[in-house]
């Protein structure tokens, strides 16, 4: 029988990042188990309603053999804007140039399901209350009473993370400007509907699937704090917008958000990491939290297996942050302008105008439908090809066992080395435990987001999170020390 309290990898918190977490670090067998508050999927606030999933974070999905399971459930559409300006990205060099509308609950019920396919344990309904780091492990306390022992604990527990704060980890940033009401409710008066910008930022009364009831959407006059508005919040910011409350009735639904903006000044201490909300929040402008939480999940996973299996030495952790937290800034700067730009008052919307014409220009709209969708991620790995650092393309290889895509070959969160030139002409022996190596022919164009086509590689060395990390150019050049690098040093035979 396994000991239920102790575990290779904790991860406090079971929302979209927590739960993707655990799905990579299970795919690399790691023994990873999750704490999490909430008894059941459930969402209690705004965020049940939030969602949707940018191309990238599709693509991630795909790269595991899971995309459908999303795309089947929600509904495909051109999802990315900046500041509510339509992005269209249909003709990126993507399979998946689209978005998914799918609401956030919906999306933890199918990581859930998955997570739990792969035979994760998750203690629900309990919280993660302490944890003590020691020079082997953490030792972490939870609401029964119990502890468990983890040789790392993986804070995934939201914008108020319990993790970060006991770590000492500072979460600088800016302070709220406006907070929104979001409620689904009754009403006995005909309301306005329809979208009613004023100069503090966007309201909306909309009808919900029954034709009746109404979804309101409000900014409050004054900056208000705290998760559980009252039915009286809901009156006051009806009636110093509409004149009126509209004879609102049986709400089965209030929340409220904010537009603060933080981000964990670092996303380790130690044996102690940080991923999703934990590490940033920011206002919901632009649909970006759940999918850079997704993503940080993706980067991180790998890394955190092979430290954990021994193969790659703990500095491999440190590339984490180096990758991710320039990411995280950027939404949050990205979400900052957002929210400056949707204020309505006269001049804000001589800019936003502005704006949009300049995203109508074919560059403008490739540059910020890349960014906004996650397409043009770059970590930098040095010079050299355009490639490097870069997403791979999803593309259509011939292989000795017939055709494969790529994203395909990462299903089961190894690296790749695809070898498009001369068969067999690359040694990797001492890797191969580690790394699937294969022959393969591509004969189309290579075309990257906003760059457009790239020089056709000789190989490409594919880590499991999807971006290259070495580009061949007919030679074994650079090889070994990438594969060193990223996946520890060479077996001895
Ligand atoms: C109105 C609104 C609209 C949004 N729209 C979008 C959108 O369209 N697209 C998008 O990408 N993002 C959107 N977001 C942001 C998105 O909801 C968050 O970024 C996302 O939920 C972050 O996921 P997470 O797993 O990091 O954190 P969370 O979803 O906050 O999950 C944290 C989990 O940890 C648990 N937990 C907390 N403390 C503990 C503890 N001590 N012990 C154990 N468990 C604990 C919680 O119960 C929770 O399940 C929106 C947010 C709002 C409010």
């Amino acid at each position: 029988m396994t000991d239920m309290t102790k575990h290779a990898v904790v991860i406090a918190g079971a929302g979209p990042t927590g739960l993707m977490l655990a799905g990579e670090l299970a795919l690399a067998r790691v023994d990873v188990a999750i704490v999490e508050r909430r008894e059941s999927q459930d969402l209690p606030d705004a965020r049940a309603r939030a969602g949707g999933l940018h191309s990238r974070t599709i693509e991630v999905l795909d790269q595991r053999g899971v995309a459908e399971r999303f795309l089947s459930q929600g509904q495909v559409m051109q999802v990315a804007g900046f500041a509510m300006i339509r992005l269209d990205i249909s003709d990126f060099p993507t399979r998946h140039n689209y978005g998914l509308a799918l609401a956030q609950s919906q999306i933890e019920r199918v990581l859930a399901a998955w997570v739990e396919e792969l035979q994760v344990p998750i203690y629900r309904g309990l919280e993660v209350t302490a944890f003590a780091q020691d020079e082997t492990g953490v030792e972490i306390q939870v609401s029964d009473g119990r502890s468990l022992r983890a040789r790392y604990l993986v804070g995934c527990d939201g914008g108020r993370s319990l993790v970060r704060k006991q770590a000492g980890i500072d979460f600088p940033g800016w302070e709220p400007s406006i907070s929104y009401l979001m409620a689904e409710c009754a009403m006995s008066e005909e309301p306005a509907w329809g979208m009613r910008p004023d100069d503090r930022g966007v309201n909306g009364l909309g009808k919900l699937e029954d034709g009746k009831r109404v979804r309101v959407l409000l900014n409050e006059r004054q900056v208000m704090r705290g998760d559980e508005p009252s039915l009286d919040d809901l009156r006051r910011a009806l009636i110093a917008v509409y004149g009126t409350d509209f004879g609102v009735h049986d709400v089965t639904w209030l929340s409220r958000f904010s537009d603060a903006a933080r981000q964990a000044a670092s996303y380790r201490e130690r044996r102690v990491l940080l991923a999703g909300d934990a590490a940033h929040v920011h206002g919901p402008t632009g649909g970006q939290g759940l999918n850079i939480g997704v993503q940080d999940a993706v980067n991180l996973g790998w890394k955190l297996a092979r430290v954990v299996s021994g193969t790659a030495p703990e500095s491999l952790l440190d590339t984490y942050q180096t990758e991710r937290h320039p990411i995280g800034a950027r939404v949050l700067k990205l979400t900052l302008a957002q929210t400056a730009l949707m204020r309505g008052d006269e001049r804000t919307k001589a800019l936003h105008e502005n704006m949009s014409e300049l995203l109508k220009l074919d560059e403008p709209r490739k540059r910020y439908g890349a960014m906004m969708s996650g397409l043009d991620i770059h970590y930098d790995l040095g010079a050299g090809h355009p490639l490097l650092g870069r997403r791979m393309p999803d593309l259509d290889l011939v292989t000795e066992s017939g055709p494969r895509r790529v994203f395909a070959l990462l299903h089961d969160a190894r690296p790749v080395l695809l070898n498009l030139g001369d068969p067999d002409s690359l040694d990797i022996a001492p890797w191969a435990e580690r790394v699937r190596w294969l022959n393969a022919q591509y004969t189309g164009s290579w075309q990257l987001p906003v760059l457009g086509p790239v020089a056709a590689p000789a190989a490409v060395l594919i880590r499991p999170d999807g971006y290259v990390a070495w580009v061949g150019n007919g030679t074994d050049q650079g090889l070994h020390d990438a594969l060193s690098s990223w996946f520890g040093p060479p077996d001895q035979r």
